[in-house]
């Protein structure tokens, strides 16, 4: 029986090895580990890739987030126990910054068509507390609009991006990482532009912004022995910088793959017990290609025994993680309840998934009864 992974990191790398080792090789030889012109000129080159002014490279992901925050609690916009809107069903990394921060999370439902915030619901969600709302980029879809930058504006919060999945995205012209004050990247290396390793960037056309993120993931400090926060250290690697630098030439190559992909699953799969992603005329990256499923478990099942690999992003609320229970765990959200309950991730990377490979998998899904 033929078989089709979900995801092969090697494959994912296999493609550019010869490269990656020639660039790893070149850092070793620099003697330069830490800082240094390779990460300078990778944040040059993600900067000029979304628009954006300035780019910080950081630690990862998580480190992206939790430093815009704090960024903006050391430059006085918001305070201990303000309010961050952020949707109900993202991934928990996106809260945890919100939390670490002592700010006070505001769960907002998605649409279950996008399964981006809904953005009718957010109006009636500020407060006088309310500073910002964190909006996240899900799967690689774009959730901005004209309309949120106007309910930004009227209320006088920050728009702040978690773009860990929504490398490449665009819409109404605009690159994901430039549509609000400041944006969060991931390199992690399952993502559409993955490191080898951990890897984040903070993206932002505010100056002052991206000095106090970079002071705070060096210690505090912009000038050695100069300590104007107390700060952490989460600075991007140079050896991942220079990987990513040269990976980041490949990623609207890789994007549109994607896109091919998630088009073959789009006309292909006819099961109307599969509901598909809709991209609401935006451009759509597909970091993950998600599909609703009532009897998930049987329906994985079948695809399993037919050789499918599949995953689910994310399989618990989080208002239903034990961490949160305290805080969180009274919210009543059946949206994100519905998403998590039926969510179910079809094979997407193009280094591991051909455009044959999805119309199998698409007659597959056709024969699920
Ligand atoms: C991956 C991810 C993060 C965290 O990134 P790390 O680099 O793993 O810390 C944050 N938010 C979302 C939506 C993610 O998918």
């Amino acid at each position: 029986m033929k078989r089709y992974p979900f995801l092969d990191l090697g494959l994912v790398n296999r493609r550019y090895s010869d490269e990656l080792k020639h660039i790893c090789a070149r850092v070793i030889d620099s003697g330069r580990y830490v800082g240094g012109s390779e990460v300078t000129d990778f944040e040059n080159h993600l900067s000029e890739y979304t628009g954006a002014d300035y780019c910080v490279g950081v630690g990862n992901g998580l480190d992206a987030l939790r430093l815009i925050l704090r960024a903006y609690k050391e430059l006085g916009v918001m305070n201990d126990g303000d309010e961050v809107i952020v949707p109900s069903n993202t991934y928990i990394a996106t809260v945890l910054a919100i939390t670490d921060n002592r700010l006070v999370p505001v769960l907002v439902e998605p649409s279950i068509d996008t399964y981006n915030i809904d953005e009718s619901l957010i109006e009636s969600r500020i407060t006088e507390r309310t500073k910002a709302i964190l909006t996240v980029h899900l799967y690689g879809l774009p959730a901005y609009s004209a309309r949120m930058k106007d309910i930004a504006e009227k209320y006088g919060l920050k728009i702040i991006e978690d773009n860990a999945q929504g490398i490449g995205a665009h819409s109404e012209g605009i690159m994901t990482g430039n549509m609000g004050d400041a944006a969060a990247f991931s390199f992690y290396p399952t993502k559409n532009l993955g490191a080898l390793g951990d890897a984040g960037a903070v993206t932002t056309s505010d100056v002052r912004l991206a000095d106090a993120v970079r002071a705070l993931g060096n210690y505090g400090s912009l000038r050695q022995y100069d300590n104007i926060y107390q700060g952490v250290n989460s600075r991007l690697d140079p050896i991942q910088a220079a990987m990513l630098s040269f990976k980041l030439n490949y990623i609207d190559e890789e994007n549109e793959k994607r896109r091919q992909l998630a088009s073959v699953y789009d006309r292909m799969i006819v099961n109307p017990a599969v509901t598909l992603p809709v991209d609401g005329g935006k451009y759509h990256t597909y970091h993950q290609y998600v599909v609703r499923v009532k009897e998930r478990d049987r329906f994985r099942e079948f695809l399993a025994e037919n050789g499918v690999e599949t995953a689910i992003h994310y399989p618990k609320a989080l208002h239903r993680q034990k961490c949160y229970e305290a805080q969180l765990g009274a919210l009543h959200l059946p949206i994100a309840e519905k998403i998590a309950a039926e969510v179910v991730s079809l094979p997407i990377s193009p280094s591991c998934t051909t455009a044959e490979d999805a119309a199998d998998i698409a007659a597959i899904i056709n024969d699920f009864k």
